[in-house]
């Protein structure tokens, strides 16, 4: 046996007792005649006490350890003098009497301690050795803690874990497939999976009833701060279901995680809000509800005044950033700069003090007397010591700036605290949305989405406004999930297919296989996925995915560590019939 316990173990009760434990040495310090080390392994940290007086080659050979030496020691558990309350094992020291160097280590390239001094790019080179630190194997060890209670909950629920395909052809999500090529059909691909979509849909026309799956998914798309081409859902379908019996279900089960996870009770159902409020409250289809600060819209009160930066808009709104009147110029200015961030684009803010002692000073005394601005105060709802942020323009854009600037004031007064989850639905989305680039509409969710039923009949004649029987589950600001009751009637899924702007013939190349399958029952059917990495992040308390997933790939796609992807030999190319060109490319 190369232990009797585990690094994370011992405590004061053991004392007296003699034990063998196995791990890295994580440090050593060196006080004159006692060497100690901190001996570490996946459950923990016990100090080792080597002492030159007892006995002198083990302390000789103490000293030639270096960090992470993979090393076994037996000795007697002894309480500490100098106790330690950060460690679980903080009472007790071991009396080392037997070393056993399993294994040496070159030094490694980073401290592997949580505060470590590794860039990111380093980190992500030795990830073998990043994950040997508790910080991030904690996040692993809640993503695992995660997946068991999440199939716990769906076993339990009658959900069957089914697996699906990888190779496959298209799915719909609208990103880019990452493609496989087929050297025994040369000159054709597989695609990678986006979704499971289509194939869930397919398992309940075979009558599964109620599926799910822990699923690997691929999107080819330029990398954002927070997205991995190869990311995680947790995919569900349901049959003979309406919006109302997704939800509930799928709201139990985030109840379910957050509860035995991180022993909080959600008791009241979660809120539900419609898409248009979203967007007109938040300017954003996912907001952060830790906090108010909703939008006030003062268009009509700011009507007449001859300052055009208001009378050409068709949109002025607002928001009022409670006890910030006494923010100073240059804080304003920052706000200023910070919206009109290229990324942002606004092309200005304008700004309201309503003072403790009652007045008023702003960015527009030019062209609004103060009774004026009153009213936009009282609008807001605004208390003397507030400070009110305007901004105006072209009313979808300048909501999505006005939600920026939201949530940075709620960062700036720190009510985004990650320790407190707001849990929300967005129901109600549009089925459509208009590119203004091709000329067309494209799903908002995907083309198996079925529109609301009540919003049928303007399919044809206004378009844009049907809604959809789509949700999303929004927490803190993340989209956590999303999904929809499908289309189930072949004629309406071919009229969805002629709306979006495919031909026939361009539909059954695609997703033939599903048409046909809906000509032979299809009972009616919904679900939604959510983001598991995502979801695990959250609760980490983490704003990156990617401390949650053991080897992830950086901004440019790459996983540093194997250095993929890379050029494959000429056979491998010729085999397949493929030429590379990069010169055409360019
Ligand atoms: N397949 C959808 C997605 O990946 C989720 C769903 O509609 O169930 O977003």
């Amino acid at each position: 046996m190369y232990r009797t316990n585990t690094c994370g173990e011992l405590r004061i009760s053991d004392a007296g007792k003699k034990t063998t434990l196995a791990g890295w040495v994580q440090r050593i310090r060196k006080m004159g005649g006692m060497t100690f080390v901190d001996l570490r392994d996946r459950y923990g940290i016990t100090q080792l006490v080597f002492n030159s007086e007892t006995d002198s080659d083990l302390f000789e050979a103490a000293n030639k350890l270096g960090r992470e030496f993979v090393i076994q020691i037996t000795g007697t558990v002894e309480e500490r003098s100098n106790k330690n309350p950060h460690l679980p094992t903080g009472d007790i020291e071991i009396i080392v009497s037997e070393l056993n160097v399993l294994n040496k280590s070159d030094v490694p390239p980073f401290t592997i301690e949580d505060e470590t001094d590794g860039g990111d790019d380093l980190r992500m080179k030795y990830r073998y050795l990043d994950l040997r630190r508790p910080a991030v194997r904690k996040n692993l060890e809640l993503r695992h803690r995660m997946a068991f209670e999440i199939r716990r909950y769906l076993d339990g629920k009658g959900f069957l874990e089914v697996e699906t395909p990888v190779l496959i052809k298209s799915t719909p999500e609208g990103a880019r497939d990452f493609v496989v090529p087929s050297r025994m059909n040369p000159g054709q691909f597989y695609a990678l999976p986006q979704s499971p979509q289509t194939f869930k849909q397919l398992l309940m026309v075979s009558g599964f009833d109620r599926y799910f799956q822990i699923v690997k998914c691929f999107r080819d798309e330029d990398l954002r701060a927070d997205r991995q081409p190869e990311f995680t859902q947790i995919d569900c379908e349901m049959s003979f279901v309406e919006q109302e019996d997704v939800l509930q279900m799928f709201e139990g089960l985030v109840k379910h995680i957050f509860k035995y996870v991180k022993d909080i009770d959600f008791t009241e159902p979660f809120p539900r809000m419609t898409w248009a409020d979203a967007m007109r409250l938040y300017g954003s289809d996912k907001p952060d509800t830790r906090f108010g600060m909703q939008f006030v819209e003062l268009k009509d009160l700011t009507e007449g005044s001859g300052f055009s930066v208001v009378d050409e808009a068709p949109y002025v709104g607002a928001i009022v950033a409670p006890g910030c009147a006494g923010y100073t110029r240059k804080q304003l200015d920052k706000l200023t700069d910070f919206v009109k961030r290229p990324q942002i684009g606004a092309k200005g803010m304008m700004w309201v003090k309503y003072e403790e002692d009652g007045s008023i000073k702003s960015s527009v005394g030019k062209f609004f007397s103060d009774e004026k601005i009153m009213t936009w105060l009282e609008r807001g709802n605004a208390k003397p010591g507030d400070l009110m942020l305007i901004l105006s323009g072209e009313t979808m854009k300048t909501r999505k700036q006005l939600n920026e600037l939201r949530l940075e004031m709620g960062n700036q007064l720190g009510l985004r605290d990650p320790n407190k989850f707001s849990c929300l639905w967005v129901v109600d989305f549009p089925l459509f949305e208009w590119d203004d680039e091709t000329q067309r509409y494209y799903a908002m969710h995907h083309p198996f989405t079925s529109p609301n039923p009540e919003d049928i009949d303007l399919l044809d004649s206004d378009t844009g406004a049907v809604r959809a029987t789509a949700y999303d589950m929004v927490v803190n600001g993340n989209e956590l999930g999303g999904g929809s009751i499908r289309i189930h009637d072949s004629q309406l899924q071919d009229k969805m297919f002629h709306l979006l702007g495919l031909s026939e013939e361009e539909a059954r190349y695609k997703f033939g296989f599903l048409m046909n399958a809906f000509k032979y029952g299809a009972p009616p059917h919904g679900g939604l996925a959510f983001g598991f990495d995502r979801f695990v992040s959250i609760l980490a308390g983490l704003d990156s995915i990617r401390d949650v997933i053991a080897f992830p790939k950086n901004n440019a796609g790459r996983d540093m560590m194997i250095d993929a992807p890379s050029e494959i030999d000429d056979s491998q190319l010729d085999e397949l019939c493929i030429r590379v060109d990069l010169d055409e490319k360019k």
